[in-house]
């Protein structure tokens, strides 16, 4: 069985985005030489996600004001968290979005539906982040 392992690395200008990580993951498996196997994608910091959704962008603005409306980021002082912090709702809202996704990897392509794309989705960015990608099979 062959291995590959490598972090992503994320510095985003705002302290919530959603990056489009498919075409990187797709050049991991390409480098990886695997034909057959799995790709797993997990985010590596509490406070962010990696999930698979439509790249659509008033999807993302949907995610955003849902995420928003489940847990705002302000006031600060709602969150017990927030004694030495300010990023209970980026806890929360990684929670609810996921830690990672597992891809199948057919024919040495990444065995997707139609429109799914994988994303990186930060809570509490404008600091550096990294997402691990290993990838197993043959
Ligand atoms: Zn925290």
């Amino acid at each position: 069985m062959k291995s590959f392992r490598k972090e992503l690395w994320f510095e985003t200008q705002s302290r919530r985005e959603l990056i489009n990580i498919t075409p990187t993951v797709a050049e991991c498996l390409k480098a990886s030489g695997i034909r057959e196997g799995l790709a797993l994608c997990n985010a590596m910091h509490i406070t962010a996600s990696v999930f698979i959704n439509d790249d659509e962008p008033g999807l993302h603005q949907d995610f955003e004001e849902w995420l928003e409306g489940l847990a705002p980021e302000k006031p600060y002082s709602r969150y017990r968290h927030n004694g030495y912090e300010d990023n209970a709702d980026a806890h929360l809202k990684r929670t609810i979005m996921g830690r990672e996704v597992v891809v199948a990897v057919t024919d040495g392509t990444l065995d997707l539906g139609p429109w799914e794309q994988i994303f990186y989705g930060e809570f509490d960015g404008m600091r550096r982040k990294r997402v691990l990608v290993k990838i197993i099979g043959e």
